[in-house]
């Protein structure tokens, strides 16, 4: 597989072209941001972390019928994927009360939610990714009806795998973003799933060990996304 052009940069990858067409190289930087942008910090292997991270949740997900963009991993910052077009919408995906649904409802944050909460946010930084309900989604024209039904679906399955997933790794999943795409026909889950796109607590201590503790000037950033690489390598 040949990297060719530069194609697109993001906030914490880079996508190129290759030799296939229907193929593209996801390159993971090191660059870490939040609040849309505002606040911006290289942290050294941050990217190498989230590569081996989000390769094997994908694979797993996808040992579990889940379809991914996700083709394999390429080498430390790299994974091949499949090219996709991608759909403007961030499905968020909630089991305990954290960040801004916390703040939006007036809830004390780790407050287990009774059911499974998703939420739909339009991908705009210049507009602080609003929230968005299927009507707009409609009249955005961002999606059809079936394809938000298809997204939803697997969005609650990919929560459950998950969730199962991280529990024999005494890791609780908080909440976390997902993106999907098409692709021939198909809607695949896309973009990453990272300490960086998820809140994942120690289910021991609570503690954070996600991208909280730099939005939060906790420290330890990567030392804590290390230790969730750790444990997922460690269970098999
Ligand atoms: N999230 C994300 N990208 C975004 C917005 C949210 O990856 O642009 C993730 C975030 O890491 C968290 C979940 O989605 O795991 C819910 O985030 P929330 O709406 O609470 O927003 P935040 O508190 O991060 O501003």
């Amino acid at each position: 597989m040949q990297k060719k052009e530069f194609l697109y940069e993001g906030k914490a990858k880079r996508v190129y072209r290759t030799d296939d067409p229907a193929c593209y190289i996801v390159e993971y930087k090191d660059t870490t941001t939040a609040f849309d942008g505002l606040k911006k910090e290289d942290l050294v292997n941050k990217g190498v972390l989230n590569n081996s991270i989000a390769s094997l949740f994908f694979a797993m997900l996808h040992n579990e019928g889940i379809p991914t963009h996700f083709v394999k991993k390429l080498s430390e910052r790299e994974m091949l994927v499949r090219a996709l077009q991608i759909i403007p919408i961030e499905v968020i995906v909630r089991n305990v009360a954290a960040g801004s649904l916390a703040k939006r409802l007036g809830l004390t944050e780790g407050t287990p939610l009774n059911s499974t909460v998703l939420e739909l946010n339009l991908k705009n930084d210049a507009l602080h990714d609003p929230m968005l309900n299927q009507y707009h989604v409609q009249t955005l024209g961002l999606a059809s009806a079936q394809e938000l039904a298809r997204m939803e679906e697997l969005s609650l399955r990919t929560n459950e795998l998950l969730q199962s997933y991280l529990k024999k790794r005494q890791i609780i999943l908080v909440d976390f973003k997902l993106e999907f795409g098409r692709f021939k026909g198909e809607i695949l889950l896309g973009d990453e799933i990272s300490p960086d796109t998820c809140r994942f607590w120690d289910a021991g201590s609570g503690e954070k060990l996600d991208k909280d503790r730099f939005r939060r000037d906790l420290g330890g950033v990567t030392d804590a996304y290390a230790e969730v690489l750790r444990r997922l390598l460690e269970v098999k």
